[in-house]
């Protein structure tokens, strides 16, 4: 078995899926499970559905046809004079998505947002799996949620592996390819999970460990993993060949081309991952595996924008010490922020953190009871790894800089 993963950048277009096609036929797709995100920014798009839905604003008809016409147009590209077959199963989703919207009572963010954005990914899948088919290369659809199951966590659950791993053995039909979501899940009661944004290289990784596959090949648009971002970065170099140990590390400084949660499961059955461009398939890209050296050995930049970084003191002056510090991680915790550095002195703890879910007014208000804080918003946080005076000086040059750690392999830096 193997497993593929397209993200929305290669299916953000008819000639997206077009090319989907065509790598699968160029790569073979015998028994493969091809895993599929949603279109474009339908993810971005479906997230204003949900906001005007839960804010109760007039947009939210607007925000659900932009979602429609984006689809309509790829669907009218793709099947021309049979595009109504399609049509009519994209209309069945938003008949529920927009019953689900009439019927709810449910006054959580967390749980609304998985009812609504998952719509993304059973959509596009249902394209693909359809053009496919038309294509000539037979596949079966399957609704990921009947195999992955995870706790009631929304928008960041827990994976409960031993009943997914039932499910994938006892129910997938793995002789033939397989169409599925990436990035959903469900509960025991089969109420919609979303893995967290960019979550689903993590469903190929799902899939892959519980069929003890071969290898994972997640399409990208770029060559592969890069030492920087080229978002970012104007001179940056592909690597060849990377460590499970070297690829967690920059997925978890924030390198958004693998999600974090990816290498464990992979590493843990020693499945190889390759990160490849659905643009050119001819190239190799970066293979991911056991102890692979750093190939070549450059310094690595990640780049995390969007930056809070906070300094916290006890209100009386007395030093931060061990009970402050669970406390403030607890808070941290309560509140869901990421937290991506810390650095504390005897009397004053800092922390930068990531706000995903946009509480960070909350906790603030919260802390202001019992510390004194501040805090900095809209920051960048630079970390390279295997960093050497020329990658420090490029990165510190003309910029002022608010903290700074390092140790041997790596060095991180907060800017304005
Ligand atoms: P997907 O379509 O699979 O969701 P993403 O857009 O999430 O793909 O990820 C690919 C993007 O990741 C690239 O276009 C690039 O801008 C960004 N990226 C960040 N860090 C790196 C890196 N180290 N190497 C390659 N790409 C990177
Ligand atoms: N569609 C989801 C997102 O945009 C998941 C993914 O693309 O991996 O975050
Ligand atoms: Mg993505």
């Amino acid at each position: 078995m193997k497993v593929f993963k397209f993200g929305g950048a290669s299916v953000k277009d008819a000639a997206g899926v077009k090319n989907i096609a065509n790598v699968l036929k160029q790569e073979g797709c015998d028994k493969t499970v091809v895993v599929i995100s949603a279109m474009g920014k339908m993810t971005n798009a479906l997230e204003e559905v949900v906001n005007s839905y839960y804010h109760k604003t007039k947009e939210i008809s607007k925000n659900l046809d932009d979602v429609k016409a984006y689809h309509e147009q790829i669907i009218n590209e793709l099947f021309g004079d049979k595009a109504v077959v399609t049509l009519n199963e994209i209309e069945q989703f938003y008949v529920e998505m927009t019953g689900f919207m009439m019927m709810n009572k449910s006054t959580s963010y967390n749980y609304i947002y998985d009812q609504i954005v998952s719509y993304g990914e059973l959509i596009s899948t249902k394209i693909v799996s359809n053009y496919l088919n038309d294509f000539g290369i037979e596949n079966q659809w399957i609704d990921v949620r009947e195999f992955i199951r995870t706790d009631r966590n929304y928008r960041d659950p827990k994976v409960d592996w031993h009943t997914t791993q039932a499910n994938i053995s006892e129910k997938l039909n793995i002789n033939k390819l397989t169409i599925t979501q990436g990035f959903l899940g469900a509960t025991e009661h089969g109420l919609t999970t979303t893995l967290g944004r960019e979550g689903s290289d993590y469903t190929a990784a799902i899939f892959a460990y519980c069929l003890n596959a071969h290898s994972v090949t997640i399409w990208k648009d770029v060559p592969g993993v890069l030492n920087a971002d080229p978002r970012y970065f104007k001179d940056v170099t592909l690597l060849n060949q990377i460590s499970y140990t070297e690829a967690i590390e920059m997925a978890f400084y924030g390198a958004s081309v693998i999600h974090p949660k990816t290498l464990k499961p992979l590493e843990n059955k020693l499945i190889p991952l390759y990160v490849r461009s659905f643009v050119d398939i001819t190239k190799e890209g970066t293979s991911v595996s056991k102890g692979a050296t750093l190939e070549p050995f450059v310094p690595c930049f990640i780049v995390k924008k969007n930056q809070i970084l906070i300094s916290i003191s006890a209100l009386d002056f007395s030093f931060m010490v061990e009970h402050n510090i669970s406390d403030i991680f607890k808070l941290l915790h309560d509140f869901q922020l990421k937290v991506n550095l810390i650095q504390n002195s005897a009397i004053s703890f800092s922390v930068c953190v990531d706000d995903n879910f946009n509480n960070f007014d909350a906790l603030l208000k919260e802390m202001d009871q019992k510390y004194k804080v501040s805090f900095d918003k809209d920051l960048t946080l630079y970390t390279i790894r295997h960093f050497d005076e020329n990658a420090l000086q490029n990165i510190e040059q003309n910029k002022e800089v608010l903290l700074k750690q390092l140790n041997k392999e790596t060095v991180q830096i907060v800017v304005k």
